[in-house]
């Protein structure tokens, strides 16, 4: 008898436990990404700042281990229905009319992880101009322009007043991923810059942009005033309640302000739903805010016909979970955390069917979600952990250890693991070898 084939759509957080783990003696897995790598996103920061080489902050699809066939494409169209995905090959080379001809597939079993793209808001500019931190070619492109303008501000054609607009970071988006890019960045510019570009490195300085009111607005106020302050004395201008109206490619522009000439600016305001997900008609999608496909406790997707939560009004053969999907009335944040606990729920689902994965949903056990504390990392060996339950949220040396040693648990590979414990080792002895990275 043929093995069901079960579709995974995307190969990031999500999708990529999947596949690792679904088992193929029991079923035929296929994963479609236009990635042929998956990012562990939490180290992206780090690696753009060269605190390991960019390797460790990516996970290829296709291995020796894996027993899953992997097609770089993108799913275009989904006839839920006809339970087939149209797909077109992902090549920047797509003039070749054999290799770039559009396929379709049919599945048993589909599953949605096509995560999300950055939410721009439109504002004229940013996807010309602006550098973004999603997987590994952004931490490349990062460390590529950081080095370019301290070159460039080094040339003796420079003078002092285009040092300072070259070498001002912009980050737009004060949430944790705009806060550690932040406090990586400042303590490049403190330390090892200073030996590499002992001229220019007193020039770098870093502004961070924000509509809201405070940055780390998810953390309870004595948490984000604590970050504000240790940012703002080391130089770093917070700019909170203030909309960027447009960018272009040497300055931005701030409502009420005006124009601020910067040398790297940095996007990472948000998610926004991909073209797939937009696209899908047959499916029921959130509302309000960011469009998410809506699924029941079980992850079973709902069709767009129904409005209740009854088991008739699912599609039992398609799951979606990671950022771009919710559970009806049990939203969740758009973390790893949150992918990689609904993937572990479907891979129990699968694997543990004896002969076919029909989902009796009424007996089943409804996924629920393990909540783990918020870390972030603000710069200079400091930290901050939000409060959990009666427990106080703290901050300090402890705070920073403990994001640290967590975020080294994000890859997966006991040999990347090793590597990185080394790295950070040796940076701390000798420095971090960024100039050769
Ligand atoms: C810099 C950064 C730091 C972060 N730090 C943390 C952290 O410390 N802790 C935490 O819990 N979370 C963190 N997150 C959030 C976390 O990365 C996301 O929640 C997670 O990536 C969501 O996983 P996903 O599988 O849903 O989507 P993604 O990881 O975004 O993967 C989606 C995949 O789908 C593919 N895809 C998209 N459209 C299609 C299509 N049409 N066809 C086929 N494939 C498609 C994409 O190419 C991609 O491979 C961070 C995110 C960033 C960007």
């Amino acid at each position: 008898m043929s093995k069901p084939h079960i579709i995974i759509i995307g190969s990031g957080w999500a999708g990529f436990y999947l596949a690792d783990y679904l088992s193929p003696t029991l079923y035929t897995v296929t994963i479609i990404s236009p990635r042929r790598t998956s990012a562990y996103t939490p180290l992206l920061a780090s690696a753009a700042c060269g605190l390991f080489n960019f390797y460790l902050a990516e996970e290829p699809i296709r291995s020796k281990s894996r027993k899953c066939r992997f097609l770089k494409a993108t799913v275009t169209t989904i006839s839920f229905p006809t339970k087939t995905i149209h797909c077109a090959p992902a090549f920047d080379d797509d003039s070749d009319p054999i290799t770039n001809q559009p396929f379709d597939l049919q599945y048993d079993y589909l599953i949605l992880a096509p995560g999300c793209i950055p939410n721009t808001f439109g504002t004229p500019g940013v996807l010309d101009h602006a550098l973004f931190m999603k997987n590994v070619s952004d931490a490349m492109a990062t460390r590529k322009r950081l080095f370019d303008l301290l070159e460039k501000a080094s040339l003796p054609t420079c003078p002092p007043a285009r040092k300072a607009e070259l070498l001002h970071i912009a980050i737009v988006g004060g949430g944790p991923t705009g806060v550690e890019i932040t406090a990586e960045l400042d303590d490049l510019a403190h330390r090892e810059l200073m030996d590499l570009y002992p001229d220019v490195a007193p020039y770098l300085h870093i502004s961070i942009y924000d509509v809201a009111p405070h940055i780390l607005g998810n953390y309870e106020r004595k948490l984000h005033e604590y970050a504000n302050e240790k940012l703002v004395r080391r130089h770093v201008a917070v700019e909170t309640n203030t909309r960027i109206e447009k960018v272009d490619r040497e300055a931005l522009y701030v409502k009420g302000k005006g124009r601020v000439p910067y040398g790297m600016l940095m996007w990472v305001t948000g998610n926004k739903a991909t073209d797939l997900v937009m696209e899908m008609r047959d499916v029921r999608k959130s509302e309000k805010g960011l469009v998410r496909v809506l699924t029941d406790r079980h992850l079973r997707v709902f069709k767009s016909s129904g409005t209740t939560e009854a088991d008739d009004e699912v599609w039992d053969d398609v799951f979606a979970l990671g950022d771009s999907a919710d559970i009806v009335g049990a939203s969740l944040p758009t973390t790893a955390e949150v992918a990689v606990q609904k993937a572990k729920f479907l891979v129990n689902f699968f694997n543990s069917r004896k002969e076919e994965a029909t989902f009796e949903g009424k007996k089943a056990m409804p996924f629920t979600y393990a909540e783990k504390q918020l870390v972030s990392y603000i710069g200079s060996r400091d930290g901050i952990i939000a409060g959990r339950g009666d427990r106080e949220g703290w901050t300090g040396r402890s705070a920073w250890l403990a994001w640290r040693s967590g975020s080294v648990m994000w890859t997966r590979s006991w040999r990347n693991r090793i590597v990185i414990l080394l790295t950070w080792i040796l940076n701390w002895v000798f420095g971090k070898e960024i100039a050769k990275m």
